[in-house]
């Protein structure tokens, strides 16, 4: 194969992988935003619940406040009563502590209620802190892991970017030119193999002439069809085989 053919062969596997890299540098940040957003719906949740308890414990003391005032009125009242000239007198100190024993019946049954409702609160606090504190560390180590994920990455990107700018130099101009202008064209691919007389890319049938040319390998080819440009490998020999265990095209 012609140097430049193996070279642009080297380079899009060189692109591609930057293309995978550049992916993941790309994602991960998303990805850390998504469960952060996650854990911050998960903490208002819990400061919900949190202050819903609070509040329900706040208005259970105002009840209980309540009842002993009404207690202690009650208290006064029955005093009072002893004092009772009249009948209606006697009266109406009975049905203001009738009236006070309905309020403390009230406050009462309101406890009852704000009880029944603490429990399923209570219990979710204490789950969803449980939760919320295994969830933050999750966060936390996937922060991590992705910030020194990202640390590789760029570092990987960057000795590859150091390769490829390497082998750009060594490629004829205008071969290069071919495969950039391909590469960009075509999502990323610039080169194609040639596969039983067709164009393994686009799958278009190349001519009889085009593909005997073409196995001649002594210049470089675009695909009528979708201009990457192509190759064909033949049937490797056994010297091909041992010459590619070394690093082919480093040279
Ligand atoms: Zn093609």
């Amino acid at each position: 194969m012609l140097t430049d053919l193996k070279l642009v062969v080297r380079l899009q596997e060189i692109d591609l992988r930057l293309a995978d890299l550049s992916r993941e540098i790309t994602a991960l940040p998303k990805h850390i935003a998504e469960i952060e957003k996650k854990l911050g719906s998960h903490e208002r949740k819990l400061e919900a619940d949190r202050a819903a308890l609070a509040g329900n414990q706040k208005e259970r003391k105002q009840c209980e406040a309540e009842i002993q005032i009404q207690e202690q009125k009650i208290s006064k009242l029955k005093d009072q009563m002893l004092q009772a000239k009249t009948n209606e007198q006697y009266r109406a100190f009975q049905h203001e502590i009738e009236f006070c024993e309905k309020e403390i019946r009230k406050s009462e049954d309101r406890i009852l209620e704000l009880m029944s409702e603490s429990e399923p609160l209570d219990k979710n606090v204490k789950a969803a802190e449980a939760a919320l504190k295994a969830e933050r560390a999750q966060v936390e180590s996937e922060k991590q892991e992705a910030r020194a994920r990202t640390a590789v990455d760029e570092k990987a990107a960057a000795e590859l970017q150091q390769e490829r700018a390497g082998m750009v130099a060594q490629i004829a101009p205008p071969h290069y030119q071919l495969y950039e202008k391909a590469r960009k064209a075509r999502r990323g691919i610039g080169v194609a193999e040639a596969v039983a007389g067709r164009c393994s890319a686009c799958q278009m049938a190349l001519r009889p002439q085009f593909a005997q040319e073409l196995k001649r390998g002594d210049k470089v080819m675009s695909c009528e069809s979708c201009q990457r440009i192509l190759y064909y490998n033949p049937p490797q020999s056994f010297e091909d085989l041992a010459s590619q265990a070394a690093p082919a095209v480093q040279q």
